[in-house]
């Protein structure tokens, strides 16, 4: 049993050092009481401008009875008794496997995979149609400069997937012990970046594309020293059943043999999303989300998250995100805002074109941006069958390819005014926006 100190208010210009003085306030207690005492949420504040604050949330260990710590608090945060179970890993299976377990795609979700199965022993083996971090940076450099596009070492496509150069914040909805335990693991691998608030207890943690590619390769690193074993340049074309179960994998590098694969091929694959419906894969579909990005100067996004003081608050919290929602007959919401970033061509597919939003970690370009987004339901994918949906992503996708001029993959870019004076079809009701 511990103690789980909520909505602790303090101005941002408190540094982190004076946390335990102002924890032990609270309690009742001396700081030298607190045997064990982590933070667990620190979010910002910025609804008063005068003084924007963070609120902490913590868990405290104390050799006082808790009880009656909990029953003499201080008002100035809710503080309640807590227990939530450690992380556990699952028990590993009893039967040995025919073959070393398959895990298709070294992105996020299969190089995480991957290092669970070979904590536990398994040895996995993950295949990745892309190249090696380092080849990848160089092609994707070459691409940027107007170079050629390589279809299979690209944004979205190579070690780390999608995942290597994205934004890098790891936000996420969920929360638990399986989350700090992701996030710890992020952090153990170069995640963690002194001078900043930690990733495993910030709201909003942000890595910085700059600082993926050390992530990815030392996750990589210790699935290897587990045992565990990448192949690049190794894409997976053919499931092979065999009285309908799965015996292995054609691959462009050749057949292995595997009774159990993992699928953690991110939303880009559309050849292999084709293959796998062919065989008859069970599979659903499911609503996405659909827009443009808008880029506006980050000056103006400080000014007014931060308010009158902004320059102070700049040179304390760098640069202001924001997210909004307009709601109406289907809302409109701002995604995956990148402070400080800058817009990029996030095309995996020749042919086709869409963008995406990223920033280098201390988030200093003159530029804000974020998807402006509204979510497409099932029922507006012009089409029944399971890949409808990605085939109405493919017209649009083919569209801005045309639009931006070809092969030269450029970004059909409007002035967001012009759009808004463009007339298109209004919703039932008007949109009223809310949320900052
Ligand atoms: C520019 C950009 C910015 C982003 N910013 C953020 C952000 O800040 N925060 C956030 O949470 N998310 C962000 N995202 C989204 C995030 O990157 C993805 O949600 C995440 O990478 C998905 O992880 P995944 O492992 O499921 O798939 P992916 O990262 O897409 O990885 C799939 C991997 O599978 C491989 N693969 C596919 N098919 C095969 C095959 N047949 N054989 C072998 N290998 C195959 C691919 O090459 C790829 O490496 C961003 C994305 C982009 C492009």
């Amino acid at each position: 049993m511990s103690i789980r100190v909520s909505n602790l208010r303090l101005p941002v210009e408190e540094p982190e050092a004076a946390l335990p003085t102002h924890l032990a306030r609270t309690l009742g207690v001396q700081a030298s009481e607190l045997t064990r005492w982590r933070i667990v949420r620190k979010a910002l504040d910025l609804r008063d401008k005068r003084q924007l604050r963070f609120v902490y949330n913590f868990e405290v260990d104390l050799p006082a009875d808790e009880r009656a710590v909990v029953a003499r608090a201080s008002h100035a945060a809710q503080v309640e008794l807590h227990e939530e179970p450690p992380f556990s890993m699952p028990e590993p299976g009893s039967e040995p496997l025919p073959h070393r377990p398959v895990v298709v795609g070294s992105g996020p979700g299969g190089l995480v995979c991957a290092y669970f199965l070979a904590q536990l022993g398994y040895k996995p083996i993950v295949l990745e149609r892309g190249t090696k971090v380092n080849d990848r940076i160089r092609d994707v450099k070459t691409f940027d400069g107007g170079g050629a596009f390589h279809p299979e070492s690209n944004y979205l496509f190579g070690e780390g997937g999608a995942g290597t150069f994205s934004d890098g914040k790891l936000t996420c909805r969920g929360t638990g012990p399986d989350v700090i335990r992701v996030l710890e693991l992020f952090a153990e691998c170069k995640g963690q970046q002194p001078g900043k608030p930690s990733i495993l207890y910030y709201h909003r943690p942000h890595l910085g594309s700059n600082r993926l590619p050390a992530v990815v390769k030392a996750i990589r690193q210790r699935i290897e020293d587990l045992g565990g074993e990448v192949r690049f340049l190794t894409r997976v074309e053919d499931l092979q059943l065999t009285d309908g179960r799965l015996t292995g994998v054609n691959t462009s590098a050749g057949f292995i043999p595997a009774s159990v694969v993992v699928l953690a091929i991110g939303h880009s694959a559309r050849d292999t999303y084709r293959m796998l419906a062919a065989r008859g894969v069970p599979m659903t579909q499911k609503p996405f989300q659909f827009g443009v990005r808008i880029e506006h100067r980050q000056e103006v996004v400080n000014a007014v998250q931060f308010g009158p003081r902004h320059e102070r608050y700049e040179e304390l919290l760098g640069n202001a995100d924001y997210s909004l929602v307009a709601s109406g007959t289907n809302d409109l919401f701002t995604f995956c805002m990148c402070a400080g970033g800058y817009i990029i061509p996030s095309v995996s597919q020749e042919g086709y074109f869409c963008t995406n939003g990223m920033s280098l970690s201390k988030r200093d370009s003159e530029f804000a941006n974020s998807g402006l987004v509204v979510t497409v339901p099932v029922d507006a994918f012009e089409g029944t069958d399971v890949l409808a949906g990605m085939r109405l992503q493919e017209k649009y996708e083919a569209k801005a390819f045309e639009i931006g001029g070809g092969p030269a993959y450029r970004s059909p870019v409007q002035r967001a005014r012009d759009f808004c004076a463009t007339p298109h079809p209004r919703p039932r009701r008007s949109a009223a926006t809310r949320g900052a």
